[in-house]
């Protein structure tokens, strides 16, 4: 509270001033103000003393002899805390200010202060007065000669109104401060962010409606920047909700930092935050600020004991370009804010007109995709690779395609990238290992199937549940089974991805590095995981002859005959890129020229007549007679592992029991 505000202590008596131009009177006041027993009331006369009151109060009494003296008295008074409660004022003092002049003054120095005015006869008649100060509960008119008795009993009733009326004004302006506070914490509550202290949606919006009516004025450009975090699901999920807090906190400030005065930084929830970058006047600023505030959101973050790396995907919409109105600007945000998390998160996108009728297409094609799911739409095609050798189909790969009724055959660039997206890959890429192992079980065990495995596949961590299920549900020797990855599943240098692979290898499948040579082509990936096949991208057979593809694809055959493994060339269309690529010494070629992709029920028919046929009844229990109970023993743990619902013993004992060999 303000000190000024302060009640004046009970244990000082109150203060009256006596205002008369006359000595004597002031002798007079001070006999009858000072306590004299025989002068006090009988209290019983008296009902005033409702206040708890001290029967003999005791008065401080000070003397002024002129209005002017009085005024600066009082002025006086309530400058050091100390204020008068009651000021008997006489009414004629020559030769300064009258009586009434000087209380006009007064109660401009202290409001609350109760006068009582004393006149003669022949003074300034009542009405007078209350055309000058209007009809008020502050002043009391005391006709001379004075009584004492009246004169005491009006100090005493005029100190105490006085005392209340100042304590009710204190708690009364009390109440106003407490007020205006809970008011301001109230409106932080309503515009702010309870964890950050960010503002919140509802104080963006404000901000941006004015921001932009603003900016029209000025010709400047406004930018709505939405922001996601990456991995924060994870970080909660792992570290606990204390630590994904302390993040969010973390990034907030550091949000905050890079901002400063360009604008606004408020979180909208979760790990979303949006920043307003106002008065923009070079187009070049909004570039500037989406490089630092990814970069300053990369920094390691100190959480606990460990240290942790976040990205994130930013949306951006620029006002007036990309929309005028604050709802269609943070709407566009959105849109450039999925295209972020599209292109593979971890940076910032800009919106662009048909950002939003490409949303529409992506959401229609989900919902389809969804439907091919449940109405099992979906086949494989097999492409044969061949020996470079003997000519000889060894492996076919498994090529997903969706049988849209509507449109035909669908390719799975088309909506292989959405499912990857949605989670999708993994119900269909479970259905592709099954189905592949379930087709290559009908060919000669010398032919393998190769099935192309999604990065998404490995950081659900589902793929090997995935892959053994196969296994065991088709009874496939897993030798024969050849998963193939692209080097972004090894990108996240996420030990557990190794452990999987190391995992399926253990299995008995073979890991293949597709498309080698696009991406990063870091050759420490083939130091990381020893896999059994490269197989170069298509790219290079396409654009041999240029110097550089050249190098590139005898660097490729060389490399895997150092390291011991197989060399799959694909793309081969003309047999002239065949010849080349089998001098330089792929063990494999795949491509066009050789063998396009087939139904899988003219697999047989196109790609494996020059095998020996085998009888389909006796070809399973003959393949599964390789199995070693170990091998068996393992694919049942993996399975029982990824929580299926049998044990890992009885999973064995079903398998053992299928396959004959007890
Ligand atoms: P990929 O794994 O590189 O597969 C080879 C692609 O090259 C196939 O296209 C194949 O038809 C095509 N191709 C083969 N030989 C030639 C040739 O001589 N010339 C040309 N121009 N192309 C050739 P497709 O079937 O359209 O598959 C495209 C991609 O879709 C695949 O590339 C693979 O990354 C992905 N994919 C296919 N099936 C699956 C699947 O079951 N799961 C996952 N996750 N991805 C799949
Ligand atoms: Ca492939
Ligand atoms: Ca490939």
């Amino acid at each position: 509270m303000n000190s000024q505000l302060k009640p004046t202590q009970n244990a000082m008596p109150p203060r009256i001033l006596i205002v008369d131009d006359n000595p004597s009177i002031h002798e007079d006041f001070k006999k009858v103000l000072e306590v004299h027993e025989d002068l006090i009331p009988d209290i019983d006369q008296f009902e005033i003393d409702d206040f708890e009151a001290d029967p003999s109060p005791q008065f401080r009494i000070d003397s002024a002899y002129q209005g002017h003296e009085g005024i600066q008295m009082v002025a006086d008074g309530e400058a050091q805390a100390d204020p008068y409660s009651l000021a008997f004022v006489d009414m004629r003092m020559p030769p300064g200010l009258d009586g009434l002049q000087t209380i006009e003054q007064l109660w401009k120095v202290s409001p609350d202060l109760q006068v009582v005015i004393c006149t003669a006869f022949s003074d300034r008649s009542w009405e007078e007065m209350n055309a000058q100060f209007g009809y008020t509960d502050s002043l009391l008119v005391l006709k001379k000669p004075f009584d004492d008795i009246e004169v005491f009993q009006l100090a005493v009733a005029l100190t105490r109104k006085w005392e209340m009326t100042r304590q009710a004004g204190l708690k009364q302006r009390e109440l106003e401060e407490l007020v205006r506070q809970r008011t301001v914490e109230l409106e932080q509550a309503a515009l702010h962010d309870g964890l950050t202290g960010l503002a919140n949606r509802v104080k963006f919006n404000d901000r941006l409606s004015e921001t932009l009516t603003r900016a029209s004025c000025y010709a400047q450009k406004t930018a709505v920047f939405l922001i996601d975090l990456d991995q924060f699901k994870y970080i909660n999920d792992t570290m606990g909700h204390p630590v994904g807090d302390d993040l969010i906190r973390n990034v907030g400030k550091r949000l905050s930092r890079v901002v400063q005065d360009a604008g606004l930084v408020a979180r909208f929830g979760g790990d979303e935050f949006a920043i307003i970058q106002e008065s923009v006047v070079n187009e070049q600023e909004i570039p500037l600020l989406a490089t630092e505030l990814l970069a300053a959101i990369r920094t390691p973050v100190e959480l606990g004991e460990s240290s942790v790396v976040v990205s994130a995907s930013i949306g951006i919409a620029v006002s007036p370009c990309d929309a005028e109105t604050p709802v269609d600007l943070v709407k566009n945000a959105d849109l450039a804010l999925y295209r972020a998390k599209a292109d593979g998160r971890g940076c910032a996108r800009f919106f662009e007109t048909n950002m939003d009728q490409q949303l529409r297409n992506r959401r229609e094609m989900d919902s389809r995709l969804r439907e091919a799911i449940a109405n099992e739409e979906f086949v494989l095609h097999f492409q044969p690779l061949f020996l470079s050798a003997s000519g000889g189909v060894c492996s076919l790969e498994a090529l997903l395609r969706w049988n849209d009724p509507n449109s035909g055959l669908v390719s799975p660039d088309k909506f292989i990238p959405l499912a990857e997206e949605t989670g999708l890959i993994q119900p269909i890429g479970e259905w592709v290992l099954s189905e592949a192992c379930r087709q290559a079980c009908n060919w000669p065990e010398e032919v393998r199937v190769a099935v192309n495995v999604s990065p998404v596949q490995f950081k659900c961590g589902s793929v090997l549940k995935s892959v053994a299920k196969a296994i065991n549900e088709s009874g496939l020797d897993p030798s024969r089974l050849e998963i193939e990855i692209t080097e972004s599943v090894l990108l996240s240098d996420n030990a557990d991805t190794l452990e999987q692979l190391h995992a399926i290898r253990d299995l008995g499948a073979r890991i293949v590095l597709d498309d080698f040579g696009t991406g990063y082509s870091s050759l420490s990936y083939l130091r990381r995981f020893p896999f059994d096949k490269l197989k170069m991208d298509k790219s290079f057979v396409r654009d041999l002859n240029q110097a550089d593809a050249d190098a590139i694809v005898s660097t490729v055959a060389n490399l895997g005959r150092c390291l011991g493994m197989e060399t799959t060339a694909e793309g081969v269309e003309t047999e002239e890129q065949y010849i080349r690529l089998v001098k330089e010494g792929f063990t494999q070629i795949q491509g066009f020229l050789r063998g396009k992709p087939v139904a899988a029920e003219d697999v047989a028919g196109t790609y494996l007549s020059g095998f020996s046929r085998v009888e389909s009844g006796a070809l399973c229990s003959d393949r599964i007679a390789w199995k070693s109970d170990e091998l068996l023993h393992r694919i049942a743990e993996t399975i029982d592992n990824s929580h299926s619902e049998a044990s890992g013993a009885e999973t064995h004992r079903q398998l053992v029991t299928a396959t004959k060999l007890e």
